[in-house]
């Protein structure tokens, strides 16, 4: 089974550089690319509140190949929504969390549907922080949760992620852009944003 899992991770990975090749990582991060029609989310955070970005997209930590992101920020910071959807999953009823494989599967979590079918899953809130239900239709900016340290984590932070169809037809972490009081951008890890609404 260990094995099948990670041939599967390592095609996955795989896949997912060929799908890259139209933009690498280098140039999300960079701006470089210039002709860009992709969604402008918000930071997942309150009007003007300052955060600083740990991971970025292909970390060499956690996030290695993946495009995920996580914020530090402090226990119960409200969490907003970064776009419109329908709310798909959602848990707060845990308590756990630290780096074992079996806080893998104590995370409490928000996942929302956008109207194009991509799903944005807002991961490690505070136990009874997932602040809505399954079925609510979520307008962007609405408070949806309070952040935690819940899951695979090791200090409070949000864990953002999409996931969707690229441009290619392949199901997978889609890179995403944010409007912030440095423009609208691809998130650099280890640098500070403030949202903007
Ligand atoms: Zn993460």
């Amino acid at each position: 089974m260990k094995y099948f899992f990670f041939i599967f991770f390592s095609f996955l990975n795989f896949y997912c550089c060929i799908a890259q090749q139209q933009y690498s990582i280098h140039d999300l991060k960079s701006g470089k690319f210039k002709e860009d029609s992709s969604y402008i989310y918000d930071l997942p955070f309150e009007n003007k509140k300052k955060v600083f970005l740990i991971q970025g997209y292909d970390s060499k930590m956690s996030h290695k190949g993946e495009y995920a992101l996580d914020f530090k920020v402090k226990k119960k910071t409200k969490i907003c929504a970064a776009r419109d959807g329908v709310v798909v999953g959602a848990r707060g009823d845990s308590n756990n969390g630290g780096l074992k494989p079996e806080n893998l599967s104590d995370g409490n979590y928000v996942s929302i549907r956008h109207y194009d079918g991509s799903v944005a899953h807002y991961w490690h809130f505070i136990k009874n922080g997932a602040l809505v239900n399954v079925g609510d239709t979520i307008i962007k900016g609405q408070v949806i949760g309070l952040s935690g340290n819940t899951g695979y984590s090791a200090f409070p932070h949000l864990h953002f992620e999409v996931v969707g169809y690229d441009d290619k037809g392949n199901y997978r972490q889609l890179a995403t852009r944010f409007n912030t009081n440095k423009g609208i951008v691809y998130l650099r890890p280890a640098h500070f944003y403030r949202a903007k609404h």
